[in-house]
């Protein structure tokens, strides 16, 4: 084969599970090319497809090609002169798409921000400029013969004996391999260019030099720490340059973010960067500013909030290498770093690393393969680690590093009271044994925290006379009836509408709220403590920017204050004046047909009790419920979150539910539900058709409608696959997927391919 018959393997921003061949580029010599060993890996490429023109990313090199040669079409252009991802990433970006059996395109392309997706130039902030040589010089025309075209580039650079960069001379009509001619002639050359009082080089994704090692490392002396902590620092930093799980399981108050420090100090000092997964910027304002005053370094912040603009500066620090510390939400773990030397995932158990729609990744498991593929530890921090990640320890994959409660070694953490609500009287939903104790804990100055995990005023709006429920017409939900402003609004679809002012099916006016929302609680507790100052926070309460940071500034105020909200308020905030923590409803927990409802619900009550008397004072935790006899309850306030986690492992086990399974969720959606129903029976029925499905090795349950049918006006029906071995479940995708994407049935319905589901919803 002939280096003129290579083709550029492109991923294209498609959900088609393929990548495509094209041609070098007109202008581009691929023997050249590749003679010069120029990489065109990782690079992208604008090409035609269809009657479209797409960015697309190289992804390989091949001289195979399934497609007839007279059909392939060239690259019209490569936007850039390096690679953007280096190979490493890349494979691990093609391991990603083929792990979820995701389109490699839709993967790869997410490791970049928007706007380089959408073809802008990425400059290099001291591009090498094409300078000639004394030979160069010298040269005439005459010398030149017929190479014009070399000629008049000759021209060009003698108009500037500094040189010029590649986009300026591109911008005159010269392309890379002119100037290659003239390399190879002896008559000019690429020269770097490095401004005065800047010592440090272009990056370079091919070699790891620590950039900035000279600088100093740290803004301000470390903490001291204690034992628990120096050892756990010890294991991490012994281990630096390999791949080394551990769990860091501490309460907030341990010292996590100190651990977390001085390995990162360590992982700095060695000219190395750090990537900080977190599951919500916003939450741990906090956990942020420690980092910033701690290092005399960059630290970058990659969020949901950032403008493109804002998004791309930060990614090129980066993946550039000038930033050290990259802090981010669950997409922040596709950001290419230039000298990885550590991964930590902090609260590692929560649902938000999670992504729920569309390529549905987990930010925490793929933040584990990347740590392994770049050899580098990984630090997972939780005071409740997920099952997951737990059942990693049990297996002996991960070191588990406990960090007990600096505060237990002077004072008893309290034991979380089951409060049984039955057949109580409730205002509102709360009892009047809490209602004492709350003002208990305010008559002694100090503030109370409520978690009602509903936003809105209540979750059902209701007709007092004939018992109409404000119902979604687009879904099998009810309205939540929110007062600020006042609305109905749907949870599951976004859907709003004006409170009706009677009952549109019998015309009365007697529309009364069921249950009631963190709003209504708000306006419960208002008029039971009228002298209190009450905070509500809730994803509707903080919407803006700075309205979280108020909120937090008045509760460190440390005057007496109620503190209602919903699971929000129990995220990673310490609150030092809370001496009451309590939890309006435990129930919905307990008796969910979701096998992870009783876990979510042990790491919510867990961290709300972990609220309570944090500091001086001794605290107190009540915990509503209806079924004060739960054994798992019990367990969990008496015994704590670890022996109940192996409790629920041990039942995990038993009835071979993750982690000691593998399972894959399909779902189908369609405006009748006949066409989703079809469709997964159809899938079900092919997979029946497969040995490791009849013989046993993966278990089909359904297609069954979704637990909630109706959503968005679309039927949803799902089908659940399950294996004790990962491979054998993932085969049989592997062979599923494609013969879905042939169907042409599926095109009466819209289907997706969730792995390792978290929700089976
Ligand atoms: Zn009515
Ligand atoms: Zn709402
Ligand atoms: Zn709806």
């Amino acid at each position: 084969m002939q280096v003129q018959d290579k083709v550029l393997q492109v991923v294209l921003p498609t959900p088609l599970r393929q990548w495509f061949d094209y041609l070098y580029p007109q202008s581009l010599d691929p023997a050249a090319d590749i003679a010069a060993e120029v990489p065109q890996v990782g690079k992208r490429v604008r090409v035609s497809f269809g009657r479209r023109e797409l960015i697309g990313l190289v992804v390989g090199v091949s001289d195979q090609t399934e497609v007839p040669r007279e059909k392939l079409k060239p690259v019209l252009a490569v936007l850039d002169e390096t690679p953007l991802l280096s190979e490493a990433m890349l494979a691990w970006l093609l391991w990603v798409a083929r792990y979820y059996h995701q389109g490699p395109g839709e993967c790869v392309l997410s490791a970049l921000p928007t706007l380089l997706r959408q073809g802008q130039p990425i400059e290099p902030e001291h591009p090498p400029h094409w300078q000639l040589t004394d030979k160069g010089l010298k040269m005439t025309a005459a010398g030149m013969g017929r190479a014009v075209k070399q000629w008049r580039l000759i021209e060009l650079l003698r108009l500037d004996p500094a040189g010029l960069p590649m986009s300026v001379l591109r911008a005159h009509g010269f392309e890379r391999d002119v100037c290659r001619r003239l390399q190879e002639k002896g008559l000019a050359h690429e020269v770097d260019v490095i401004p005065k009082g800047e010592g440090v080089g272009l990056p370079d994704l091919q070699h790891h030099t620590p950039v900035s090692v000279h600088k100093d490392v740290l803004a301000e002396s470390p903490l001291t720490l204690n034992a628990p902590q120096r050892e756990a620092v010890d294991c991490v930093i012994s281990r630096l340059g390999q791949f080394a799980p551990a769990v860091l399981l501490g309460v907030t108050g341990s010292g996590k973010t100190e651990v977390y420090l001085q390995v990162i100090e360590r992982v700095l000092a060695q000219g190395q960067q750090a990537l900080v997964l977190v599951p919500e910027i916003g939450l741990t304002p906090q956990t942020v500013a420690r980092f910033r005053q701690r290092f005399a370094r960059e630290v970058v912040l990659l969020h949901s909030g950032l403008n493109d603009r804002e998004r791309l500066a930060a990614w090129r620090a980066a993946s550039e290498g000038k930033a050290d510390i990259v802090i981010g939400t669950r997409s922040a773990v596709f950001t290419p770093l230039r000298r990885p030397g550590v991964i930590i995932v902090d609260e590692e158990h929560d649902a938000s690393f999670k992504q729920q729609d569309g390529f549905r990744y987990h930010a925490r498991d793929l933040a584990l393969v990347r740590a392994q593929r770049e050899q580098v530890p990984i630090m997972l921090g939780s005071a409740t680690p997920s099952l997951e990640t737990l059942a990693q320890v049990e297996r002996g994959h991960c070191t588990l590093l406990r960090l007990p409660d600096r505060a237990a070694a002077t004072r008893t953490p309290p034991v979380p009271q089951l409060l049984d609500i039955r057949n109580r009287r409730l205002q509102g939903g709360f009892s009047v044994p809490l209602l004492e104790a709350m003002q208990r804990h305010l008559d002694r100055g100090r503030q109370v925290l409520v978690v009602l995990n509903r936003r809105g005023f209540a979750p059902v709006l209701m007709c007092h006379a004939c018992g109409w429920v404000a119902g979604c017409q687009h879904c099998d939900a009810r309205m939540t009836w929110h007062r600020e402003p006042p609305r109905l609004h749907c949870h599951h679809c976004g859907h709003r509408q004006p409170l009706p002012d009677v009952c549109p099916q019998c015309g009365e006016a007697e529309l009364l709220p069921l249950g009631a929302g963190t709003e209504r609680g708000e306006e419960i507790l208002a008029a039971r403590f009228p002298d209190v100052p009450i905070i509500r926070i809730d994803r509707d309460s903080v919407r803006g920017k700075d309205r979280l940071q108020e909120k937090l500034a008045d509760i460190h105020a440390g005057h007496p204050a109620l503190l209602i909200g919903t699971q929000m308020l129990a995220k990673g905030h310490h609150f030092p004046q809370v001496t009451l923590a309590a939890v309006v409803d435990a129930d919905h927990g307990l008796y969910s047909s979701d096998p992870r409802a009783m876990e979510r619900m042990a790491q919510l009550l867990t961290q709300v009790a972990g609220r309570a008397g944090r500091e001086a004072h001794a605290g107190e935790v009540i915990i509503q419920t209806h079924h004060s006899d739960d054994p798992r309850l019990n367990l969990l306030c008496q015994s704590g979150y670890e022996v109940l986690a192996q409790q629920l492992l041990r039942e995990r086990r038993e009835s071979h539910w993750p982690p000691y399974s593998h399972q894959a969720l399909w779902r189908a959606e369609a405006p009748k539900p006949e066409a989703a129903q079809a469709l997964m029976q159809a899938l079900a029925d092919a997979a029946q058709q497969q040995p490791v499905v009849a013989n046993g090795s993966v278990f089909c349950l359904g297609p069954v409608p979704a637990p909630m049918e109706r959503r968005q006006g679309r039927y949803h029906v799902q089908l659940l696959m399950q294996a004790d071995k990962r491979s054998v479940l993932h085969q049989l995708l592997a062979t599923l997927v494609p013969w879905l994407e042939k169907l042409p049935e599926a095109r009466r319905a819209r289907w997706s391919l969730d792995v390792d589901p978290i929700e089976l919803l």
